[in-house]
């Protein structure tokens, strides 16, 4: 019998009002049953959110430096269950175990760096235009923040928005995947064991309905949402209507573009990881391949031959190199886009079918795909498929690689690999994208840089870094006049 895993509220593990849970199963396994999770509505929300309330004044009144040090003391013991967390998060959502180690390094990282923030969250002082006065401006914590996340990164991004939100002053209610609750489980438990105080941070596990309860609760004052474009919009729009703070991360269509310059070994190195890591399901997949037409047919040719080598299988097995797809309602969407890539006139140079042979016929596994004659119009260059199909588009310069690069609806990361600087230089001018990389692939993003992408990607907002302080706080303006009279700025 599975273990039964309730929501975590005011400190006490409880099931759904309802009684209603939901399954989490291995996708590299559907026999596999990792355990079952409450599956929430508004009132289970409504539970966390006044919890996360009630927490508020004590907790945004414990001192920084004290906050940050339950932060510190979060990120040893994340280290210490590093491998078990890896293995859990390999076994509820497919991706290889030293990828799912990177994901929770992606954790501890965050962990440490705003543990720091503790001490930090530098405001300014500035001189006045008056005599005897002072001036200096200061962050607020907001309050409640509802943070919704996705399934593909299921310890590193809660941690990139509880983190933040949390040494800032703020209370949390995270909403977690529901492919992927356990994982966020764990980065809870982990934050109660260091100290953190009940309320403070809570968890509801559920779907649609639980997300939509969250953003819509008049309490919450901060959203952070991470998931896909068509979600990310019904988010923001509900945030609109109450001036809530709201911060999304969304899709992307990112692009390899290969000039004619280039160590092809290394740029093939990147297109296969770029396009293929976590069976192409990361926001900053490398799902276009913009070739240049003198190296095209070298590039395919051998990009194909690693593609048809990789090897597929459960993600706990250290010789796998790509795990399944998360579920099969992601294997369906990518057949769909397949038949129509073929459907468009692309040619299909590798893969497009679902695995079911042997133990892969247990799970959801699909074949690495390769289209190429690839043309920017076509869907398969525009969507995002969000499975290991890559898209392979030959072009004549670098000034069409940069025009077809850009020609997508996301923005979110972009690379070019070529020996020639000046050709470097110019992508990197020219991309209209949050991310950008030379001679290295789509992905590999660090904590301490900002995180986020342009146009149907992001909303202006930036996860990571000193710029993730921005979306949970709120400046305040102070003034202190020690004049002893009264003196009108502007005037006097
Ligand atoms: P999704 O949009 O289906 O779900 C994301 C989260 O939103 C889940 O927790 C889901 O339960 C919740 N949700 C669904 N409907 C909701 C509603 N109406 N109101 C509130 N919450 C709701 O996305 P997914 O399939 O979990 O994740 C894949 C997507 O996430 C891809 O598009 C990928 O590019 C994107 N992503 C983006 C980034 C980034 O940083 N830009 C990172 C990872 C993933």
């Amino acid at each position: 019998m599975a273990e039964a895993f309730g929501n975590y509220v005011g400190g006490r593990f409880l099931p759904a009002a309802s009684g209603r849970a939901f399954e989490n199963r291995n996708p590299a396994d559907a026999s596999d049953l990792v355990g079952r999770f409450a599956d929430s509505a508004a009132d289970d929300v409504a539970a966390a959110v006044a919890a996360a309330r009630q927490a508020f004044p004590a907790w945004k009144r414990t001192p920084a430096p004290k906050r940050g040090e339950i932060l510190y003391r979060a990120a040893e013991i994340l280290v210490r269950r590093k491998e078990d967390f890896a293995r859990d998060m390999t076994r509820e959502m497919g991706k290889v175990l030293a990828e799912t180690r990177g994901d929770v390094q992606e954790a501890i990282d965050m962990t440490y760096y705003m543990a720091g923030e503790g001490r930090r969250q530098f405001g300014h002082t500035t001189p006045s235009e008056l005599r005897d006065k002072f001036q200096m401006s200061v962050r607020m914590p907001v309050g409640v923040a509802g943070l919704v996340t996705p399934w593909n990164f299921p310890m590193a991004i809660p941690s990139w928005k509880a983190m933040p939100a949390l040494v800032l002053g703020n209370t949390v209610v995270l909403k977690a995947a529901p492919d992927t609750p356990l994982s966020s489980l764990n980065l809870v438990r982990v934050l109660e064991e260091a100290g953190l105080p009940p309320g403070v941070l809570n968890l509801v596990t559920g779907g649609a309905e639980a997300g939509a309860a969250l953003v819509g609760h008049p309490d919450v004052a901060i959203v952070s949402f991470t998931g896909s474009t068509a979600t990310g919009r019904k988010v923001s729009e509900t945030a609109a209507r109450a001036f809530k703070h709201c911060h999304l991360e969304m899709g992307g269509k990112n692009v390899i573009m290969v000039m004619e310059d280039a160590d092809l070994d290394l740029a093939v190195d990147g297109a296969v990881w770029g396009g293929f890591g976590t069976s192409g399901q990361r926001c900053t997949a490398a799902s276009r391949v913009v070739v240049h037409a003198s190296v095209y047919e070298a590039f395919a040719r051998r990009f194909v031959e690693r593609a048809q080598k990789l090897r597929i299988g459960n993600g706990l097995d250290p010789a796998t190199e790509m795990g399944p797809v998360i579920n099969e309602t992601q294997l369906r969407k990518t057949e769909s886009y397949v038949a129509i890539g073929k459907q468009e006139g692309a040619t299909l140079l590798c893969g497009g079918r679902r695995c079911s042979e042997g133990d892969l016929a247990r799970g959801c596994f699909f074949e690495p795909t390769v289209f190429g004659a690839v043309t920017p119009a076509m869907r398969i260059a525009r969507e995002e498929i969000f499975g290991p199909v890559v898209s392979l588009i030959p072009v004549g310069s670098l000034e069409e690689a940069i025009e077809v690069g850009n020609a997508t609806d996301y923005g979110l990361s972009a690379s070019i690999y070529t020996r020639d600087i000046s050709k470097a230089f110019r992508a990197m001018q020219e991309m209209f994208t949050g991310i950008f990389y030379v001679n290295a692939p789509t992905i590999g993003a660090e904590t301490h840089l900002p995180f986020g992408g342009t146009k149907g990607t992001g909303n202006g907002h930036r996860e990571a870094c000193v710029q993730a302080l921005e979306v949970f706080s709120e400046w305040k303006s102070i003034y202190v006049d020690f004049s002893g009279g009264l003196q009108r700025a502007q005037i006097d």
